[in-house]
């Protein structure tokens, strides 16, 4: 039986995206060869990065506007470096709102000034931090749009008038906004878009060439888009089944149709984290996320019996990060409302037992 997978990434994917990924490895377009012993030179894997390229900007809605998609490998971590690396000249502000963000400055320290224009880690990063200002003079602003570890989601963006850089990766695809107002934005694809092994990077070309330091190869978003994210072999399993995800997208309705599935979800499982008194939500209301349900036990002396129940009833992936503790539900695109709905009546009988 199938269970019920809350894991925080990489997580749960749409079955039927698995079954086609699992027949190409065997069989690629009824060609007699896999997908995995194909070159990434011939055409019909050629194909299959152009549409995972075309298909992220439609989606997004960024398709004619200036936007380029790569598919590149060494996760969001190598994007923390390659952004500072392409775009820091003297100084850029970055939002702290959690450790992935910590993470993105501590990268753009090596190469040059980085300053913080707000944090929440003296309150272990349980809000974002708002109303703050961005000098107009810094290259580029940097903030993350979901926090994974601490399921906090930044709910609106700040107008700035310098290059906007986000790190979306445990929360693009699954809400609409409007793109255009992000200047880069990188995700790795193990929570909405694929399996670990590639990261979308979608930037607007005429941010970039304006540092004076070299950059190596790899390292350089121009050489990637000259190439056709084709510099060097590319993952091309993580990649097909990344275009396979979007393409479920596509067809479900995009965005704005799993936005609507998003939101259900997140309702079901916030009301019962309020209503309930023997759990108590991390992040502060205003800055819940929708992806990540971060929450603790109200009485430790029930842990024993809560996760024995949760084992009976197929949930799976429930655990908190270390450095939050707890319980952290993670409801990405193609988890169903079912698995909430389970994860839901554990906690309410919980509540009759205890
Ligand atoms: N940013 C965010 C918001 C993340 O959630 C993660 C991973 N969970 C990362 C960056 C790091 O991604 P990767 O492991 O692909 O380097």
């Amino acid at each position: 039986m199938k269970k019920h997978n809350f894991s925080a990434g990489p997580c749960i994917l749409p079955q039927e995206v698995l079954l086609k990924a699992s027949e190409a490895v065997m069989d690629f377009n009824n060609d007699g060869l896999s997908l995995l012993e194909i070159s990434h030179r011939s055409k019909p894997f050629v194909d299959v990065m152009e549409k995972a390229r075309s298909l992220a900007l439609e989606l997004l809605g960024l398709e004619g506007k200036g936007y380029k998609a790569l598919f590149l490998q060494g996760g969001a971590s190598t994007q923390f470096l390659m952004v500072a690396l392409n775009l820091l000249e003297k100084r850029a502000g970055y939002l702290n709102t959690g450790t992935w963000s910590d993470k993105a400055i501590k990268e753009a320290r090596i190469f040059d000034d980085v300053y913080e224009v707000a944090s929440s880690k003296s309150a272990n990063y349980n809000y974002i931090p708002k109303g703050y200002e961005i000098p107009s003079e810094y290259d580029y602003f940097h903030c993350t749009s979901n926090n994974t570890i601490f399921g906090t989601q930044m709910k609106s963006f700040p107008s700035c008038d310098i290059p906007m850089v986000c790190d979306m990766s445990s929360d693009i695809f699954s809400r609409t906004l409007d793109f255009t107002q992000f200047d880069l934005i990188y995700a790795g694809a193990q929570k909405n878009m694929g399996p670990a092994g590639t990261t979308l990077v979608v930037v607007k070309e005429d941010i970039l060439g304006k540092v004076s330091r070299k950059i190596p190869s790899m390292m350089d978003y121009k050489v990637h888009i000259d190439k056709g994210s084709m510099f060097n072999t590319p993952p091309v399993f993580a990649v097909y089944v990344s275009m396979l995800t979007l393409e479920w997208l596509k067809n479900l309705g995009g965005i704005k149709a799993i936005e609507e599935q998003n939101e259900m979800k997140a309702r079901v499982m916030y009301s019962e984290l309020d209503l309930n008194p023997l759990f108590k939500g991390y992040a502060v209301k205003e800055d819940r996320s929708l992806m990540n349900a971060t929450f603790n036990l109200t009485n430790d002396n029930l842990k024993e019996t809560f996760e024995t129940m949760l084992k009976e009833a197929g949930i799976s992936g429930l655990n908190g990060h270390r450095s939050v503790g707890g319980y952290r539900a993670s409801m990405y695109n193609a988890l169903p409302l079912e698995s909430v709905k389970a994860l839901v009546e554990v906690m309410s009988e919980l509540e009759t037992k205890a």
